[in-house]
C-alpha cells in the first residue's frame, strides 16, 4: 500500500519549498526541493524497515555483512547519476548512508533542469522504459 502526500511552503523572494513524501511497508522515501533558485537543491531521506533492508527476519540470506557492506559502498558519496543518452549525467551532490537510512543532497543547476523538463515532455524510449513520465501524467 503506497502512501503518498505532498506540500508545498511559500518563502520569501518567490521561492517554493516543495515536500514530497512516499511510503509504503518497505519504508519512507522523502524529498524535499527548492523552487526559483538557480541551482535547485533537493534533499532526499530514505528510512527502510529492518526487513525491507536485511530481508525478512525468519529468512535472511547469508552473507549478510557482505551485502551490507557493498550497499553501503555504493551508497556513500556520489549519488548515481540518472542517466539518460539524451542528457548529460550532470548531477552533482553527496550522499550519507548508514545502514536502513539514507540522506542525499543534491544541487541541479537551472539549464540542466529545463533541459530535463523539456527532453520527459517527449521522453525517449530508455525514459519511458524507465517510468519517466510528464508530471501532469504521473498524478
Ligand atoms: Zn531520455
Amino acid at each position: 500500500m503506497l502512501r503518498r502526500s505532498f506540500d508545498t511552503v511559500r518563502l520569501p523572494g518567490g521561492l517554493h519549498l516543495m515536500f514530497q513524501s512516499v511510503a509504503d511497508d518497505g519504508g519512507t522515501l522523502r524529498t524535499w526541493h527548492t523552487i526559483g533558485l538557480p541551482v535547485r537543491l533537493t534533499l532526499t531521506t530514505v528510512t527502510q524497515t529492518r526487513d525491507a533492508y536485511y530481508g525478512p527476519a525468519d529468512n535472511r540470506p547469508p552473507g549478510q555483512w557482505k551485502r551490507v557492506l557493498r550497499a553501503l559502498a555504493t551508497a556513500n558519496g556520489r549519488p548515481t547519476s540518472y542517466y539518460c543518452p539524451s542528457i548529460p549525467p550532470s548531477r552533482r551532490g553527496v550522499a550519507l548512508a548508514v545502514p536502513r537510512y539514507t540522506v542525499e543532497l543534491r544541487w541541479e543547476t537551472r539549464r540542466w533542469d529545463e533541459a530535463v523538463t523539456e527532453h520527459l515532455q517527449r521522453p525517449c524510449p530508455a525514459c519511458r522504459a524507465a517510468g519517466w513520465r510528464r508530471a501532469e501524467d504521473a498524478t
